[in-house]
């Protein structure tokens, strides 16, 4: 078993997972304190035996996980609502797709501010053009993208029991 530990700030805020190595060496070094085990895992030393630590709190961090989101292409639609920011066309999982505002072949990049969600017909309509070459208008300017940073950590992570009570409530 590999059983992760959570760390939670001193307000009791999740920040991150690390592993139960390191969360052992944080709290030999006075850097944090455990509030949760996992029962069924025991670590052995020559001279003791330890319960694994499943979730500490930090002593000295009082900061949040990074505000700033990572890129993709989730994210993308999420902002635009899943709905086509050319055509306005509701889009799903299967019908969605990401436009380069500035196009690739001249130099777009795939970052938030230039990348829209998009219908396929509408994409593939502008092809590798801008939407003024393409006389084509877009509905809103992109940005970066608002997030919750404790739901965009820990969404996507298969959550152990014992993290939940502290990490759901956040969500
Ligand atoms: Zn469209």
């Amino acid at each position: 078993m590999t059983h992760n530990c959570l760390v939670l700030n001193k307000s009791y805020i999740p920040v991150e997972t690390i592993s139960w190595q390191d969360a052992f060496k944080k709290i030999f070094n006075g850097r944090a304190y455990a509030i949760e085990f996992y029962d069924d895992e025991i670590v052995r030393t020559p001279n003791d035996e330890y319960l694994k630590p499943a979730v500490i709190v930090s002593t000295e961090f009082n900061g949040m996980p990074s505000r700033v989101p990572v890129y993709s292409k989730r994210l993308i639609c999420q902002r635009d609502e899943w709905t086509c920011m050319y055509c306005g066309v509701p889009v799903n999982q299967d019908t969605f797709s990401i436009d380069h505002v500035r196009p690739r072949a001249q130099g777009g990049r795939s970052s938030f501010e230039n990348t829209v969600c998009a219908c396929k017909p509408c994409n593939s309509k502008k092809a590798d053009r801008t939407p003024i070459q393409a006389r084509m208008r877009l509905r809103c300017d992109p940005g970066t993208p608002i997030i919750n940073p404790i739901k965009a950590k820990f969404e996507r992570i298969d959550l152990e029991n014992v993290w939940k009570q502290y990490v759901n409530c956040h969500l």
